[in-house]
């Protein structure tokens, strides 16, 4: 597949568009793009853009770039390629902010659709008693949260960085330190306008084609392109207090996430990270935060080896410091870290938010934002974290990889099961990312490297039968997207049937293939 990497020419890939009496020609399908009549455009030339994406392996050129105005850009485009029938192999990736790792949000020769243009709704911001916004399927949640703050109102479930689309993050689930409390972002949503795979706009909600509106949900993009979204809102805090206090022994710090989001009077953001072999940790996290006890922790030697942090925040308005100081300090009496860790610090919430934005920051002046991410998410169930945590961080991963493991545990009570999203079979389990870098080709921190190493941790998984299940899904087969779904397999093959019967959206997640 990737060999069919090319610049755009007149001649078609061979396993693409191949000419019979009846496919329509090269040219007669950009002609047919071309007539129809847009408040966007589409763009034939230099989408070089389209081709990449955050995990920058995987490059697949389109024929064309859709830069939608309106909804109907949107169908009409669909429509057109739908009415096609099979005769096209003419495919379309929805694009939101392109931050996919193996090429989810890209098709080869087919047409991509930059969601990031297309206007309206204007961010309405509905206040009240069960206060919403309604957005745009490519707008990011950057823009979301400056927008619903004018309001005193934000959403209530996030990801760690929030310069993604909306469309992107709940075609996944969108998961980061709230959703133990008000689970993924998937869970936070009201009602979808989409575009099916016929090129129809349906608006969907748990009342309304709830059968489209869950399959959307976590749907990796395959039942409809999400067009609009009505997203629940919170009163907004104005600060954070946010902690971090490390272990050195991973029952203790398990056992203590585990406390911590069982409890409905705990923080409000709960994270963890694995660390291995970091020299100066404490002295690099001084830059953000301070030491409960400076001499202590000047002391704090993280050498060589395994350590575990626990990060919490608790969100606050300036008036309420005295109270969340008690609250926080019982909260932090009930936990067994090592005392000379805890670094404490106090930002707005909208610092606390954007915090991997200021990563981003620094990593693009150094050249090392666009650099390979063979990123590798996991679920795994509770009852085998200390199983999976034995070999991966005490066998496999024998040094600290190029980037942060996260760690954490979520309720799964929280979550909507009707969702087309996959987790593991228990109350509780585990998101361990494994977010590495590949910042050079040499042994130590190279691409190859780092994809054995997580073919490794995936065989262990399997070989052990832990119950784990891929975050941010990535596999090759539909026999693996069928044992990914298991049971579930049947209803989201069902669906694709029902609303992308040509299997013509979001062909990049390679689950099932246009005319087969
Ligand atoms: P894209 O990469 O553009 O698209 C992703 C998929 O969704 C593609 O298949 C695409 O076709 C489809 N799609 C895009 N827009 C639409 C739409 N409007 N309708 C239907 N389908 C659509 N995830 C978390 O859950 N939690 C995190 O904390 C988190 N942190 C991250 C940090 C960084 C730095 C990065 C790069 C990613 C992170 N992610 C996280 C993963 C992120 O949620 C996904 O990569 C997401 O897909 C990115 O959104 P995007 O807008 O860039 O989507």
């Amino acid at each position: 597949f990737m060999g069919c990497i090319s610049h755009r020419t007149t001649n078609l890939c061979s396993n693409q568009l191949i000419a019979t009496p009846t496919t329509p020609t090269h040219l007669d399908v950009t002609s047919a793009l071309e007539a129809l009549s847009l408040d966007g455009y589409f763009s034939f030339n230099n989408n070089n853009h389209a081709a990449k994406d955050f995990g920058n392996t995987y490059q697949f050129l389109p024929l064309a770039v859709l830069h939608p105005k309106s909804v109907s850009d949107i169908s009409s485009m669909v429509k057109l390629i739908f009415d096609m029938g099979s005769t096209s192999e003419l495919t379309v990736a929805a694009r939101g902010h392109g931050h996919s790792l193996q090429g989810q949000a890209q098709t080869h020769r087919g047409v991509v659709i930059n969601m990031e243009s297309l206007m309206g709704p204007q961010m309405q911001v509905h206040t009240g008693e069960q206060p919403f916004v309604d957005v745009s399927g490519g707008e990011l949640w950057i823009n979301i949260l400056h927008e619903t703050l004018k309001h005193g109102l934000a959403p209530k479930s996030w990801t760690d960085y929030l310069h993604l689309t909306v469309g992107g993050t709940l075609s996944y689930a969108g998961i980061s330190g709230q959703a133990f409390r008000h689970g993924p972002q998937i869970n936070n949503v009201y009602q979808l306008q989409v575009v099916t795979g016929k090129g129809e706009v349906r608006m969907c909600s748990k009342s309304k084609n709830p059968d489209l509106f869950y399959g959307v949900l976590g749907g990796l993009g395959q039942f409809g392109i999400i067009t609009q979204a009505r997203i629940s809102l919170e009163p907004a805090p104005k600060m954070v207090k946010w902690i971090r206090v490390l272990y050195s022994d991973f029952s203790a710090f398990s056992k203590d996430q585990e406390y911590l989001i069982a409890s409905e009077n705990s923080f409000d953001y709960i994270e963890g990270f694995v660390i291995i072999n970091r020299t100066g940790l404490l002295n690099n996290w001084r830059s953000s935060f301070n030491p409960k006890d400076p001499m202590q922790a000047s002391q704090f030697d993280s050498d060589g080896k395994t350590l575990y942090c626990l990060e919490m925040a608790k969100y606050f308005n300036p008036d309420e410091t005295n109270v969340i100081d008690q609250i926080t300090e019982s909260l932090l009496l009930e936990l067994h870290y090592i005392p000379s860790t805890l670094f404490l610090s106090e930002v707005s919430y909208v610092q606390f938010l954007d915090r991997v934005h200021v990563s981003e920051l620094k990593l693009r002046a150094n050249g090392l934002w666009d650099v390979p991410h063979p990123w590798m998410n996991l679920l795994v169930p509770k009852s085998k974290i200390h199983e999976f945590a034995d070999e991966v961080f005490g066998n496999i991963l024998r040094d600290n990889i190029n980037g942060p493991i996260l760690m954490y545990p979520v309720n799964k009570t929280k979550w909507n099961n009707n969702t087309s999203m996959v987790t593991p079979d228990e109350d509780v389990f585990y998101l361990v990312a494994l977010l590495s870098s590949a910042v050079s080709s040499k042994a130590t921190d190279g691409l190859e490297r780092i994809l054995k190493q997580n073919k490794r941790i995936l065989e262990y998984c399997a070989r052990a039968d832990l119950g784990v299940k891929q975050y941010l899904p990535h596999y090759k087969t539909q026999g693996d997207w069928r044992a990914h779904f298991g049971p579930r397999w049947k209803v989201f093959a069902q669906r694709k049937s029902s609303y992308d019967p040509l299997a013509i959206l979001a062909p990049g997640q390679r689950i099932f293939e246009k005319g087969r």
